[in-house]
């Protein structure tokens, strides 16, 4: 991975991602497998974890589960979202905000996102606002978060249930409220590419509602209380949290907020660079800090694939996140009405590119990224 030499090789998920924590990774393997206590799942490491977190917040609770997606259905499960109801979601994102609304029986209804900043359209959110709409559930999709303040209110002067999916921006900060917290609850994701990714898989519930709280506690492990084993008040999940991962996420929390810096700032250099691509069809991401996270950086192009076979060519990975609207997915598409268009997120698919941002490139590195980018937009 060095930029000297013949052929800089910069991959879009480094290999060498958990190479400064491996001993530790190593120790806490052998000393889980080995302990008397054999505990693998939800022990004190799982404890520990949610309790460090829930400190950082200020929240209420944090419910560590088996992943994002497991995370969003444990809310919504938690808030009675069931058959009849409707869940107001983004056409453009990942599929499991659409999933797991279905997965409970109840109908996603897709909202169009905002042209630049791709996270979704709050007056578009209202527009498709039914008797039947049971909650709304706003994603932060790739540096950008969604606009909390005003879905925070649409919800509260709609009777609404309001569920944040801030599984990518799991550090980020909106006005002074962490990712996660501007609703009744959010979630966290701990996959590889996400800002607090691990070795495995992960998630997380975080609210400031003790009682949501302790109904995604129950649900997460068949619905059993913790207390009285083998007593299940509610039909719940398989959603338990590792105890090698909680352990390692533990030890790579307090070096979160240093990585979060660099990616920022990595982040803020690739947009300085490309401020003035836009009139050449290279359109960078909003600025500044407040609200963003950068999980990946994700501008728009007019010829993304060439771009993207360019970047391949000199040794740059990128990665195109999504290529389609979610209810031009097969899974999703009979849930769209005939005719019902979403043309911000239509274009959007057609234009994103995704770059490095991994916080241990170097500047080197970063600067070998952007140039390549203008490099590709200034040819004649
Ligand atoms: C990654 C992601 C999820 C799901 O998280 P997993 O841990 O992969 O299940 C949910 N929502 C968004 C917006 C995501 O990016």
């Amino acid at each position: 991975m060095t930029v000297q030499g013949a052929r800089p090789r910069l991959p879009f998920f480094p290999p060498d991602l958990f190479e400064a924590d491996r001993e530790h990774l190593l120790r806490i393997v052998r000393d889980t497998g080995t302990g008397p206590a054999q505990k693998f799942i939800l022990g004190e490491h799982t404890a520990g974890f949610e309790q460090a977190l829930r400190e950082q917040l200020g929240a209420a609770d944090v419910v560590a589960c088996g992943s994002g997606t497991s995370a969003l259905t444990l809310v919504l499960a938690a808030m009675d979202v069931g058959a009849g109801d409707e869940v107001v979601v983004p056409a453009f994102g990942c599929a499991p905000l659409a999933g797991s609304v279905v997965a409970l029986g109840a109908t996603p209804v897709f909202a169009d996102i905002d042209p630049w900043t791709m996270v979704v359209d709050p007056d578009d959110m209202e527009r498709r606002i039914t008797p039947r709409t049971k909650a709304l559930m706003p994603a932060h999709m790739f540096s950008v978060m969604a606009d909390m303040p005003r879905l925070t209110a649409l919800a509260r002067d709609r009777g609404l249930r309001l569920v944040e999916d801030s599984a990518v921006a799991q550090g980020g900060v909106q006005g002074g409220v962490p990712a996660g917290l501007a609703g009744e609850a959010g979630v966290y994701s701990f996959v590889q590419v996400k800002t607090f990714g691990t070795a495995g898989e992960g998630g997380a519930v975080v609210t400031r509602d003790a009682e949501l709280g302790r109904t995604v506690r129950m649900l997460r492990n068949h619905g059993q209380d913790g207390v009285h084993r083998f007593v299940h008040h509610r039909i719940g999940w398989n959603s338990r949290f590792d105890e090698v991962l909680a352990a390692f996420q533990l030890h790579r929390l307090p070096g979160l907020a240093d990585r979060l810096e660099r990616r920022a700032m990595i982040a803020g250099h690739y947009t300085e660079r490309f401020a003035d691509l836009a009139e050449r069809g290279v359109l960078a991401p909003p600025p500044g800090r407040d609200g963003r996270c950068s999980y990946v950086y994700t501008l728009q192009c007019d010829r993304r694939d060439a771009l993207k076979a360019h970047l391949a060519e000199r040794g740059v990975d990128s990665h195109v996140y999504y290529p389609l609207p979610l209810p031009r997915q097969p899974a999703f598409s009979g849930f769209a009405a005939p005719g019902d268009t979403w043309p911000a997120a239509e274009r959007a698919g057609q234009r994103i590119l995704s770059l490095p941002v991994y916080p241990h490139l170097s500047d080197a590195q970063v600067e070998y990224i952007a140039d390549t980018v203008r490099e590709f937009a200034l040819a004649p």
